[in-house]
């Protein structure tokens, strides 16, 4: 990365790094060395580009145009206007699969669960999310406690210390595990479909059309499963509720790949009309989190849950604003074409999003650890 962060300016320095060498829509004698089964792997500008590929008019320059496969492919370690859309999902994958270990590994199963609040240190950063330490009921309420009381985070670490030590013996019990890791399936299906989207579908039309399907459909599925979690765990004793809203979010979510699948739903004049799909899903959560604060409005674990909630809203809606007015390259076209362009922030605010809702399931488990229905 540090060498990326060196190339600020499309310099011979730049284009000794891009691969293929040479940028623009220009042939010459030398690129003839450069060509590979018909094929040209250079980068192009914007009015080079077949129309499949023109998606953003700001984005003057560097962009790879039918590439064979295989270049595309090891692009992912060559610096165009797509190599920071790979990395920021591709790692945000990683960062996914780390935490999904994590908790399987750390965070106790439905059966044979004991203390394991320091194991589970290492699976977040938030010293609120640490006060859930798993399945012990003592260790629960004490979590509890420090939870309305609103104390420091080194009394947390001495009350759980004492807590744990205490329930050691206490009877324990989890509730199921599926929501949360579909939740974390579905982050890292769209943040790998994301990252093989933007990979690939320069390659071709074809390429593009599937690719694009893929990356919606992951889309669709990081929202839907982020309802899960959410749902299954504020509604754990409600089963009419419960059912309700996991259905309308999954009919939901079913009806929107259905539609993404139409042709025109790419064309660049509709990008609003696929923001607004996208945010009226994710809007509709709203339903189930007013609901739950009216239900469960007095309890901390419901206050914090919406809280990151409420965060994880804020991160996507200002990433669906970026994605939709194209800025800042709108201001400044061809200045921000390798480094800062609006996809690029829109990828963060989503990852910085999904990480929210993370936590918020952390949260949501040790609620219903401790409290089950009877
Ligand atoms: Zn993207």
């Amino acid at each position: 990365m540090s060498d990326f962060a060196a190339v600020a300016s499309p310099t011979s320095t730049t284009e000794s790094f891009l691969l293929g060498g040479s940028k623009g829509g220009g042939s010459t004698g030398s690129d003839v060395g450069k060509r590979c089964c018909g094929h040209k792997h250079e980068l192009v500008g914007y009015e080079a580009l077949p129309d499949f590929l023109k998606h953003n008019e700001f984005v003057l320059d560097y962009y790879r145009s039918e590439w064979p496969i295989k270049q595309a492919l090891l692009s992912v370690f060559a610096l165009h206007n797509e190599t920071i859309n790979i990395w920021t999902h591709l790692l945000g994958f990683f960062v996914f699969l780390a935490l999904t270990v994590c908790a399987a590994t750390m965070v106790p199963m439905e059966t044979g669960v004991a203390s394991s609040g320091s194991h589970l240190a290492n699976c977040t950063s938030d010293p609120t999310v640490l006060m859930a330490y798993y399945g012990t009921n003592g260790t629960a309420m004490a979590v509890q406690a420090v939870l309305r009381r609103n104390v420091s985070a080194s009394v947390v670490d001495t009350e759980l210390a004492a807590a744990a030590a205490l329930s050691s013996s206490a009877a324990t019990h989890a509730v199921t595990r599926w929501p949360f890791y579909a939740y974390l399936c579905g982050a890292m299906f769209c943040l790998l479909m994301s990252s093989g989207c933007h990979l690939l579908s320069c390659h071709s039309e074809h390429a593009c059309y599937v690719l694009l399907r893929l990356d919606y459909a992951g889309i669709t599925g990081l929202i839907v499963t982020s309802f899960y979690p959410l749902v299954y765990y504020t509604f754990l004793c409600d089963p009419f509720h419960r059912t309700l809203y996991l259905a309308a979010i999954t009919v939901f979510g079913a009806a929107a790949v259905a539609v993404s699948m139409l042709p025109v739903f790419e064309a660049p004049q509709l990008r609003w009309a696929r923001a607004a799909l996208f945010a009226c899903m994710a809007a509709s959560g709203l339903v189930p989190i007013v609901h739950k604060l009216l239900v469960f409005g007095a309890r901390p674990e419901a206050v914090l849950t919406t809280g990151y909630e409420l965060a994880m809203g804020a991160f996507y809606l200002a990433g669906v604003v970026v994605y939709g007015a194209r800025v800042p390259e709108r201001w400044m076209p061809g200045k921000f074409d390798l480094f800062g362009h609006s996809h690029q922030l829109f990828h963060a605010l989503v990852i910085a999003g999904a990480y929210t809702h993370y936590q918020a399931g952390l949260v949501y488990l040790s609620w219903r650890d401790m409290d089950m229905c009877l």
